[in-house]
């Protein structure tokens, strides 16, 4: 029963072909991890499955859910139950926190957030994530440290309860501690029917998430997959026995 389906993916960013046929099949309730070189192009497949405009289809299907949504816009994409990870570089004065979620999850979930069961909601989230209370009458990233931004990721996904979340390397830049309660508040959101792909580098993130499957991601294809241990046989030896295995294929 696979909550996401992608074949043969074909990705142009103007006009330069970024993914080269990716094949990927994630089942309810598992955890994939993504890793590969930089430049690879884990982030372009994050943003052309969240629908970023700038990502042009150009062969492949991507199902989610049992649709098709190759020509579905964001905000569709989000309704649907899809959420991607990534910093809202701007500080936005004026807009708290809680603001900035309540209105995200009112759009998402089609229902309007009354004021005080949202609070309470919010309140429980941010105990999850170890966050101090005050964060939620803050203003959006203003002043925010690397780790209060990337916590906000996860404050956000965890409030939205999205089907399938992509995580972009949310767990960069974090010390120990913070990336034991990134992983502790993604733990949380998985579940049977939700699902999470997790693009990063090796590190402890994830022998916390214990995830079902790494690909690895090669010049725009996924062009091996395993378990954790593939992770750690990355992290000793490098992309380099792969590259020469598989580069020209
Ligand atoms: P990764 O996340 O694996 O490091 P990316 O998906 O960010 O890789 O990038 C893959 C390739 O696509 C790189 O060669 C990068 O330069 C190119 N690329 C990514 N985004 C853009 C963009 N907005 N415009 C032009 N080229 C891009
Ligand atoms: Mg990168
Ligand atoms: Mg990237």
């Amino acid at each position: 029963n696979n909550l996401l389906n992608i074949s043969n993916l074909k990705v142009n960013i103007e006009g330069k072909e970024i993914l080269r046929g990716v094949d990927l099949q994630v089942a309810k309730g598992e955890i994939h991890v993504i890793m590969g070189p930089n430049g690879g192009g884990k982030s372009t497949l994050g943003y052309t499955l969240m629908g970023h405009p700038q990502y042009e289809i150009i062969d492949g299907n991507i199902e989610f859910d049992g649709e098709i949504i190759n020509d579905l816009k964001v905000d569709k994409r989000a309704k649907k139950g899809i959420f991607l990870s990534f910093q809202y570089p701007e500080e936005i004065p004026g807009v708290t926190v809680e603001e900035f979620l309540r209105t995200a999850k009112t759009s998402v979930s089609g229902e309007i957030q009354k004021i005080i069961p949202f609070k309470k909601l919010l309140k429980e989230k941010m105990n999850q994530l170890e966050m101090k209370e005050e964060y939620a009458s803050r203003y959006l990233n203003l002043g925010f440290s690397g780790g209060e931004k990337k916590k906000n990721e996860i404050l956000q996904m965890s409030i939205l309860e999205p089907k399938l979340a992509i995580l972009d390397e949310t767990d960069s830049g974090l010390d120990v501690d913070a990336i034991r309660i990134v992983a502790e508040g993604v733990k949380k959101l998985q579940d049977r029917e939700k699902s999470i792909i997790v693009i990063t580098h090796y590190n402890k993130l994830l022998e916390y998430l214990q995830p079902d499957f790494v690909h690895i991601l090669l010049d725009g294809k996924i062009v091996k997959s395993g378990g954790l241990e593939l992770a750690q046989e990355i992290d000793k030896k490098g992309y380099e026995n792969i590259r020469n295995e598989f580069s020209n294929k």
